[in-house]
């Protein structure tokens, strides 16, 4: 059984991607072919965004959007320690200090209560607060409802981490058109994937996609060779794009299909496991399935009896971003985030992508109820 099957997807659309893939070599136009404008209105009207800019990858879409606010050496950021890194590594990397917030225990998602608790932490450790990176973690959007309303009475501005969550929505809106500006991921294995890396960056403000653009391609200004701010090499190419547009067209089908995944493995599970939360008018990418077993030790045993069936299963995240080592100097220690904490013991997640089985969803259902 596969984690995440990339190959039956890749079997679907082979014929029209290879043939994009053709036309793009025998052009040679590999980098900034029109595929690429092709993908950023698409997605853009996907998001219900004025603005799309493609790019590198996700760590390069959430980088793009923080140095273009011009975020650096004495201003704090506040995020969640339960993501992946990238989410608070683009805050080190200009020179700003991640401050962590605690999370939501039902959703993984960060406790809008908690901001201002962040605020003043951050104001104590002499950094002024700019900005918050919520992460729609699992696939799942954060309570932005909740968190615009924080931000704005708090003064910070909102940088979305749909790296996890593109495809998602709250209350008819798409994950990605979040806050001021929200960046997301096209690794393969997110549930819109490329063949390579990527990534895409979306806001409705036009000075800020204007100083994205620019940044984006080392910070050129009426030309690449005219350099009025600092940037990087953040494109995507061509034939990246070209996958992305095909694999846009059956999207929504495998969201559909993903989604009756995770309800198939909520309702065998439920009365064993804590199985996902989607509150009332979410909908989920479902970028991972992810369960909380009683305690680690359950974890153990129940992912050792899964592996015993050849049935793979992950923990994201065993380590939470305040406990890593890469923030040591940041002065936190265990206990600092309870809720995390208690999450990373317990958590773990399943197979899931749009094309397991039924008789694959059975069975690692029944290896888990055993
Ligand atoms: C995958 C991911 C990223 C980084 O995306 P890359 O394309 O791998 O650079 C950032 N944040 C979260 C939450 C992610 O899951």
């Amino acid at each position: 059984m596969q984690f995440i099957d990339l190959v039956t997807q890749k079997d679907r659309i082979r014929g029209a991607v290879m043939a994009r893939l053709e036309s793009i070599v025998d052009r040679a136009q590999f980098i900034m072919g029109p595929e690429v404008a092709e993908l950023e209105s698409k997605l853009a009207a996907y998001a219900g965004t004025k603005h799309c800019l493609s790019c590198s990858s996700g760590t390069d879409a959430l980088l793009i959007a923080l140095m273009a606010k011009g975020i650096g050496p004495g201003d704090a950021v506040l995020t969640t320690p339960f993501t992946f890194v990238a989410t608070a590594e683009v805050v080190s990397l200009t020179g700003a200090t991640p401050v962590f917030v605690d999370i939501d225990p039902d959703t993984f998602n960060i406790d809008p209560a908690l901001l201002e608790k962040g605020v003043l932490e951050a104001r104590a450790r002499g950094l002024e607060p700019k900005a918050l990176i919520p992460v729609d973690l699992f696939g799942l959007a954060a309570d932005y409802t909740r968190l615009e309303a924080e931000a704005l009475r708090l003064g910070l501005w909102i940088l979305e981490d749909a790296c996890q969550g593109f495809g998602g929505a709250q209350g008819g809106k798409k994950a990605g058109s979040f806050g001021l500006v929200g960046a997301t991921s096209f690794f393969p294995a997110k549930p819109l994937g490329c063949w390579g890396d990527g990534g895409a960056i979306f806001t409705d403000n036009d000075e800020l996609a204007a100083l994205m653009v620019s940044v984006r391609v080392h910070g050129g200004g009426v030309d690449k060779y005219s350099n009025v701010r600092i940037g990087l090499n953040g494109r995507l190419d061509s034939m990246q794009a070209a996958v992305l547009l095909e694999k846009l067209e059956i999207f929504d089908e495998e969201l559909m299909l993903r989604d009756r995944v995770a309800k198939a493995y909520s309702s065998s599970l439920g009365g064993r496991l804590k199985v996902p939360v989607v509150p009332d008018g979410y909908r989920s990418a479902w970028a991972q399935y992810s369960v909380l077993a009683r305690d680690s030790s359950d974890r153990e045993k129940l992912m050792g009896a899964l592996q015993k069936e050849g049935i793979p299963s992950v923990i994201y995240y065993k380590i939470p971003l305040h406990l890593q080592e890469a923030y040591g100097d940041l002065g936190y220690k265990a206990g600092d985030f309870p809720v995390t904490e208690d999450m990373a013991s317990r958590v773990f997640s399943l197979p899931m992508h749009p094309y397991l089985k039924e008789e694959e969803i059975e069975q690692v259902c029944s290896v888990l109820l055993a």
